[in-house]
C-alpha cells in the first residue's frame, strides 16, 4: 500500500525521524529525509538496502523558504508527495520566570511555524493529487502542559490546531491529517534529562516503561496507510495521559 510512495520526513537523522524514515523504508516507500545539521551515509545507505529511493535535503524548517526547497525538491525528485511527517521538533525549557523571549520564538518558530511551513507548500501538490496523509509530532504536553515547557506545550497544543483544522480544510480531496502525541520515548532529546527527572516521569506511566522510536515509527506507518481517520490526536505514551 506504502510501495513506490513518496513520503517526506523531517529533522529525520535521528530519533523518531530516522525510525520513521527506516520503517517507511521497510514498506517500500521512497524516503525524503530532511536533515538541519547532518546526515550519516550509513543511515541514508540503510534505507537504501530495503530497495528504494532515499533524497536527503538539507533545511531549517523554521524557515518558509527552506520549507519550499524541501518540498519543491522532494517532488521534482518523485513527482508525487504522499506522506508528510512533521518530526522536526526542540525543546529550550525553562519556568518562566528564566524563560527568555529567544527560547520562546525559537521553539514556537521550529515546532509550530515549522508545521505550517511544510503543509503550505505540501497542500497544493496533495490537492492537486486528491490524496495525501500530513503526520505532525505533537506531545502528551501539548494535551496536559508541563511544568518549565510552556514554549514547547504551546507549540504542540499549536500543532493539535494545525491538524484538526487541516483535517476540516482538506477531507474534501481524501488528504487526511492527523497528529501523533507521544509521552516519553528513549531519544536525545530525553536523554538528556537528569535521572531524578526520569525516574519521576517513569513513576508517573502506568506500563512502568519509557517508549521507543520504533512504536511511534509504527504509528506513523498505520495512520499512513488508515484512509478513514483524520483529526485524531493518538497520544502513544504508556497510558501517561490517562485522565
Ligand atoms: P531528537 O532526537 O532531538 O531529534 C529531533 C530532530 O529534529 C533532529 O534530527 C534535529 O536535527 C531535527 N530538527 C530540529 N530542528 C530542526 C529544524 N529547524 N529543521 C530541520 N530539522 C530540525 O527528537 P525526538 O525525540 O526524535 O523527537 C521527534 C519529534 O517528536 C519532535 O517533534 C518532538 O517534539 C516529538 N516528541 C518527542 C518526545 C520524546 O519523548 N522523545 C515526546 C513527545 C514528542 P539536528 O540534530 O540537526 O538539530
Amino acid at each position: 500500500m506504502l510501495k513506490n510512495k513518496t513520503v517526506v520526513i523531517t529533522g529525520a537523522a535521528k530519533g523518531i525521524g530516522r525510525a520513521t524514515a527506516l520503517r517507511f523504508a521497510k514498506e517500500g516507500s521512497n524516503i525524503v529525509l530532511n536533515y538541519r545539521s547532518s546526515v550519516p551515509d550509513e543511515l541514508i545507505k540503510e534505507i537504501e538496502a530495503n530497495g528504494v529511493k532515499c533524497l536527503a535535503v538539507k533545511a531549517d524548517i523554521g524557515s518558509f523558504e527552506d520549507a519550499g526547497i524541501l518540498i519543491n525538491s522532494a517532488f521534482n525528485e518523485f513527482k508525487s508527495i504522499d506522506v508528510l511527517v512533521n518530526n522536526a521538533g526542540i525543546t529550550k525549557d525553562n519556568i518562566i520566570l528564566r524563560m527568555s523571549e529567544e527560547d520562546f520564538d525559537s521553539v514556537i518558530q521550529t515546532n509550530l511555524k515549522g508545521t505550517f511551513n511544510t503543509i503550505k507548500h505540501a497542500a497544493k501538490i496533495m490537492l492537486k493529487q486528491k490524496s495525501g496523509s500530513i503526520i505532525n509530532l505533537s506531545s502528551v504536553v501539548g494535551l496536559c502542559g508541563n511544568t518549565g515547557q510552556l514554549n514547547y506545550a504551546a507549540s504542540k497544543a499549536g500543532v493539535i490546531g494545525i491538524t484538526r483544522s487541516i483535517a476540516k480544510e482538506l477531507a474534501s480531496r481524501s488528504i487526511t491529517c492527523n497528529a501523533i502525541a507521544p509521552g516519553f520515548i528513549q531519544t536525545e532529546m530525553t536523554n538528556v534529562l537528569s535521572d531524578k527527572l526520569k525516574d519521576e516521569i517513569l513513576a508517573g506511566i502506568p506500563l512502568k516503561r519509557f517508549g521507543q522510536s520504533d512504536e511511534v515509527a509504527e504509528l506513523a506507518v498505520f495512520l499512513a496507510k488508515n484512509k478513514y481517520i483524520t483529526g485524531q490526536v493518538i497520544a502513544i505514551d504508556g497510558g501517561m495521559s490517562m485522565a
